[in-house]
Parts: C-alpha cells; structure tokens; sequence
C-alpha cells in the first residue's frame, strides 16, 4: 500500500516535470527566430472594387522596391470593423480602417464593446471617404428617409459602410427594421445586385472613384443621395468623426452632384511591432511619394496621402515609430 503510494507520487512528479519541460521548450519555441531578409507583414485591406485594396497593393511594392527589411502581402476583406478585429487577435500587422470605426476599437465602444483592441496604434491618415448611398434613379428615393420600405444593400459584413448606415438611418429615424429587405453583400455584389435592379439601393462607405461604383454608373442610371443639412449636423454633433462633403457631378459617369458625410481612411498597427520596423515603413512610404508606382499612383485617391494632411484626423495613440518620424517632420511636438 504504502509503496504504491509513493510509486504513484512519483509518477505525478515525473508527469509534472515532464509538463514544465514540455513548457519550457514552448517557452523557447516561441522567441523570435532569427531569419535571413525582411519580416513578413500582412496589411488588412477591404474590398477588392474598392480603394483600401489598390493603395495597399502599392504599399506593398513600394515596400518591395524602396524599403529594405519589410515585405508586405495585402489581404482583401470586409473591411474596417473586421480590419480592427485582425489586428486584435494579431491575424495583421497593418491594417487600413476607418477613423470613426478606428476609435471605436480604440476605446471599446459601439460594436466594440466587448472586444476593445487597445493595442492598435495609429500610423497615418489616408483620404476622405465618403458615406456614398448609391441608389437607381427609377427608385424615387430623394433622401435617405425613402429607403423606408425598400430592398437595401447595408454594407458588406464586417465593414464600416454598415455602421455608417445604421448611423445615417438614424438620422432619419429609422433602423434595418424598416427597410423592405436588409442585403449583406460584397461591394461588388452590391454593384452587380443594383446594375440588376434586385436591389433599389447600397450603401458604401468610399473613396471616390471607387470601380464599385463606377461599375454601376457606366450601365445604369443610378444617383447618390443627398442628405438634408439639418441631418448631416445632427450625424457630425452625434458623431464627430463625419464631416460634410459635396460629390462633384460626373466624378461617376453621369452621376449629378450630391451632398453627404465623410471619414477619413487611415492606417494603423500593432503596438507590438518593433519602432525602428515602422518607421522605416513610414519613412519609405513618405519619402518615396514622387516615385513610380508610389500610393499616389495607385488611385486617384492616393493623392490625398500628403505630409501636410499625415496626422489630420488621427483619434487613436501614435505608434512610437510613426511619432519617431512626424517628430522629425515638424508634426508631432
Ligand atoms: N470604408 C470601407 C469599409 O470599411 C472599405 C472601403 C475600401 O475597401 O476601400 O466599409
């Protein structure tokens, strides 16, 4: 009796030794490795018929051309909610987002309430994006207040677009309820959905100039919506991040002018990743700025992405080696 006791003693001694070992070793499997070339970056973009997508790929082949120690590989997704949640569970390293839904990750409200991800820094601004409620012309629907009743794309899933449209409705008093049906569709099913007529209207939170749109414009008479003035105070009061923005006639073929709320795209990423590493990623962005295939050149919009404008808009911490760099620009104090 007394001998089986202490066998079995040992026996969970052993275990536990052999436990902590097996530990220790994970311990050390986990320290960084030491590898030849530069470190491998994911930047979480958005929509492929979008903007995020075409400015990251230029930042990855700026990165490749100009930037010595980082490669970069863009990954298309839903967009800025989804984009917040990737740098969380640390899935990205970059990711480019909204400033309103940057701020609400940031701070652990709105959708994020259960999931704040403070380790998110921020990088840079990018370019307006406008709230864009692209809808048919033959729909009648002449302030957001119509879409009452009617079949609506709200964004695709895990974007900004839908909080945007929750906000924007609620101007006007109503929610996903009293639409005639809510479509969860990628922007560029949503452009394909309204060229077909399934749908009377889609939401899009945007740069201009965005191929989802103009895919749309080029076949059928669509306009973007206007919203009223007393609205769009009471969404910049409600939400300070909007701004009120005019869209040009024509900037989609056909398209009249249109008033409406914009944010700002930026960049930002995980508090982990080392200083040197970022700025040197700021830096070759900025400093490589007239080079062929720079960000300007990806996208009209690109040449938004100026020094002057870099920290405009910025809600959330400085990561300390975009800091590093603004200091030196005159930026930061
Ligand atoms: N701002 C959009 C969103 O988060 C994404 C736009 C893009 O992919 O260019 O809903």
């Amino acid at each position: 009796m007394e001998f089986r006791k202490v066998l079995s003693l040992m026996l969970v001694l052993l275990f536990m030794s052999a436990l902590l070992m097996v530990g220790g070793c994970e311990e050390e499997a986990a320290e960084p490795e030491e590898v030849d070339g530069p470190v491998r970056w994911t930047i979480a973009s958005g929509w492929v018929a979008g903007v995020y997508y075409p400015i990251s790929g230029a930042m990855s082949r700026m990165a490749y051309d100009h930037i010595e120690n980082i490669s970069i590989t863009a990954e298309a997704s839903g967009a800025s909610v989804a984009n917040a949640r990737l740098i969380g569970t640390r899935d990205a390293e970059l990711a480019i987002l909204q400033n309103d839904i940057a701020y609400y990750a940031y701070n652990g409200i709105e959708m994020y309430e259960d999931e704040a991800v403070p380790e998110m820094r921020g990088l840079f601004t990018l370019y307006p994006e406008h709230c864009q409620i692209v809808a048919s012309a033959e729909a009648g629907i002449e302030n957001p207040g119509d879409l009452a009743g009617k079949n609506v794309a709200v964004g695709p899933l895990g974007s900004g677009t839908e909080a945007n449209a929750v906000q924007i409705l609620e101007a006007y008093d109503l929610t996903f309820d009293d639409l005639g049906s809510v479509e969860r569709l990628t922007a560029s099913e949503a452009s394909d959905f309204l060229r077909d007529g399934r749908i009377d209207a889609a939401f899009f939170t945007v740069g201009l100039g965005a191929a989802a749109i103009e895919e749309v414009a080029i076949v059928k008479d669509v306009e973007i919506v206007t919203i009223d003035d007393d609205k769009i105070d009471w969404l910049i009061e409600t939400y300070p991040y909007y701004s009120k923005e005019v869209i040009p006639a024509d900037t989609y073929s056909g398209v009249p002018e249109s008033t409406t709320v914009a944010v700002l795209a930026m960049i930002v990423g995980h508090a982990d990743l080392s200083e040197d590493l970022v700025y040197e990623f700021v830096s070759g962005i900025f400093d490589n700025l007239d080079q062929p295939q720079s960000v300007q050149e990806a996208h009209e919009r690109g040449t938004m992405i100026t020094m002057d404008t870099a920290l405009e808009g910025m809600p959330i911490e400085l990561h300390p080696g975009a800091e590093k760099y603004f200091q030196e620009q005159g930026l930061v104090e």
